[in-house]
């Protein structure tokens, strides 16, 4: 899957391949989604949604047919489908309006100790302005949400579950119709924080039966800037709206406004039309090369990853054996910051730090992990280069 070619990002100055290990910060664009995003912010750009005249016509038909791409991807309906800025702004905008309008003190939301902080922070937010309580989930000893925890704390109080899909730190995959019917017995809303699964597992939505499903573009090979939430149609039409501006109204007067139909009610002024387009280049790509092929690459990595850094004894690795696509660890007496650092004068990109995930790092007793996170373009010379960068760093640090 390598195809260096059409991936202009993976390229150093020298030509030679940059060992990029950081896609589950962001991944790398294909040239097919930079000429989109060319295209879309050059010879066919104009606004969506109001002009009268063919160009800003056409651009509204490729803003909506991301729309629908994206709700492909996921499995939805287009009309269930908001653009958001990315998953953080998704679950700030689950929070801020079904939250608000639906959850009361006394009120229990389950979280669990892997969630990324935006999938915490926007409920703590929450708290602060409702009174509802947060509980925490445990993990199982290998890192992955402890379900049979779950059953245990989960009461009638509890209105919602979010649950990330994927760890961006353990990799770890959520069994999502396990933790969608642990969920819908006590009558709680669930939802998945997508941003890690959707480049690396087929998802579908209504297959699953989870209530929300959010996801960033930029993670997906597509551009930063935009995102996606996906809620239930009957949820979203009774969710209240968030923003108020342009596009998002049916008709104002000071006396009264009255408001668009859902998704548009959540989308106020003029959207982010290049990234959309964007986002649905994206969807092709990922689309015409395979979900299930994409897994089954970055599965085959990871048992290669884990196999190789369990030989050398100063490592320690994080996670399920089975992570999708993102291999945590740490190296003893070495600070991952220092290791980052000595990998990048090897040409490895690797993340060091908390990843946005401090619960996390002190229920493993680290300040940091670093992080190795494979996508479509990763292959066996990217690991062969960050396994020699460990050793020259184990053997600068004796
Ligand atoms: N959740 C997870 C699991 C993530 O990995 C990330 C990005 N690191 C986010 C949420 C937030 O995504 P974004 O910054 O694109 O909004």
């Amino acid at each position: 899957m390598r195809e260096g070619d059409i991936w202009p990002g993976l390229r150093n100055p020298d030509g030679s391949r940059w060992h990029y290990l950081d896609t589950a910060a962001t991944a790398q664009k294909p040239q097919e989604v930079i000429d989109a995003v060319t295209r879309a912010i050059g010879a066919d750009y104009a606004t969506v949604h109001r002009g009268v005249y063919t160009r800003s016509a056409d651009m509204t038909l490729a803003f909506e047919a991301a729309r629908r791409k994206v709700a492909g991807l996921l499995g939805g309906d287009e009309g269930e489908i908001v653009f958001t800025r990315g998953a953080t702004e998704a679950i700030n905008l689950v929070a801020q309006t079904w939250g608000q309008a639906n959850l009361k003190a006394g009120d229990r939301i389950l979280l669990s100790v892997l969630e990324h902080h935006s999938n915490i922070v926007p409920w703590q937010l929450l708290r602060e302005r409702t009174g509802v309580e947060i509980d925490v989930c445990p993990l199982t000893p290998d890192g992955r949400i402890d379900l049979e925890a779950a059953e245990r704390i989960l009461t009638p109080a509890h209105k919602l579950v979010a649950f990330a899909h994927v760890s961006n730190v353990l990799g770890s995959m959520l069994p999502v119709e396990q933790a969608v019917k642990l969920a819908h017995a006590v009558g709680a809303k669930i939802l998945l924080d997508g941003c890690q699964a959707v480049a690396r597992l087929a998802v579908d939505v209504k297959a699953l039966g989870c209530d929300f499903y959010v996801c960033s573009a930029h993670k997906l090979y597509g551009p930063t800037g935009i995102g996606a939430l996906w809620a239930r149609a009957d949820i979203l039409d009774a969710m209240p709206p968030w923003q108020g501006g342009g596009s998002m109204i049916d008709r104002v007067t000071f006396a009264k406004t009255t408001y668009a139909p859902a998704p548009q009610r959540f989308e106020a002024g003029t959207p982010a039309i290049v990234e959309a387009i964007g986002f649905g280049a994206a969807v092709d790509f990922v689309q015409g090369i395979g979900l299930d092929a994409i897994h089954a690459h970055e599965a085959a990595l990871v048992a290669r990853a884990r196999g190789e850094l369990s030989r050398l004894n100063s490592v320690r690795l994080f996670g399920p054996e089975d992570s999708a696509g993102i291999v945590s660890f740490a190296l003893e007496g070495v600070h991952p910051h220092d290791l980052g650092t000595i990998l990048d004068e090897e040409g490895v990109a690797i993340r060091a730090g908390h990843h946005c995930a401090q619960p996390l790092m002190d229920h493993l007793g680290v300040p940091a992990t670093a992080r190795a996170s494979f996508g479509i373009y990763s292959d066996d010379s990217d690991i062969a280069a960050l396994v020699r960068g460990i050793e020259r760093t184990m053997r600068i640090f004796g």
